[in-house]
């Protein structure tokens, strides 16, 4: 139900979202527009998901050289941290994990978090890398492809219901916003020999594309 209502309530925002992504992302060609996706207006996601934006929780700055200008995206692939959650929601507990996680990251040599995306147990959604660049996320197809990572481990644990509704929610916009087709929702293992992201949520990634 809330599912529902979330959704409707992101369609009739989305036309606004739509225009700015199309014009920030059709970059490709040679008369692309040059516009940086950093200008992309979240707000559309923001009134779908709770979102924290990279902003609001201040990490580590990117190493813009490091980073490779993304293509418009065409599939979105989920993933898990692989690291066992203790199933802290506190804002500031989850903060700090993800900043280590990007820390992390950055010291082996990405210019930024992998992911753009990252989901708490909680069900907040937080902005990693900009939209602006090419994730790090899957060796060899990072290219046009949205990352979404989930804190835990779910070969080991199950995601907590708030944090597979907010999966839901924040797949279903990106789609929308970047006519993602269905059948390009992937889980990390599709595309690389991984068991990411994990038996126990596996399942799920498979449901959200068919
Ligand atoms: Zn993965």
């Amino acid at each position: 139900m809330y599912r529902m209502h979330t959704r409707r309530q992101f369609m009739w925002k989305g036309l606004g979202a739509l225009a700015l992504a199309a014009a920030g992302v059709r970059r490709a060609g040679a008369a692309a527009v040059k516009r940086p996706l950093d200008g992309l207006d979240l707000g559309a996601l923001a009134g779908c998901v709770d979102l924290v934006r990279r902003s609001a929780w201040d990490g580590p700055p990117p190493k813009t050289w490091l980073l490779r200008e993304a293509g418009q995206y065409d599939r979105l692939t989920v993933h898990h941290q692989g690291e066992w959650s203790n199933g802290a929601t506190d804002r500031n507990a989850v903060e700090g994990v993800i900043r280590n996680v990007c820390a992390g990251h950055q010291a082996r040599g990405y210019g930024d978090v992998g992911y753009h995306f990252v989901v708490d147990t909680a069900g907040r959604v937080w902005e990693g890398r900009s939209l602006a660049y090419e994730g790090a996320h899957v060796s060899g197809e990072n290219e046009r492809n949205l990352g979404i990572m989930l804190l835990g481990n779910f070969e080991e644990q199950r995601p907590a219901a708030a944090q597979v509704q907010a999966l839901d929610l924040v797949t279903d916009c990106l789609r929308e916003i970047f006519m993602i087709k269905r059948h390009r929702v992937y889980g990390h293992r599709d595309l690389n020999p991984s068991a990411c992201p994990g038996r126990n949520l596996y399942g799920h990634v498979v449901d959200l594309r068919t």
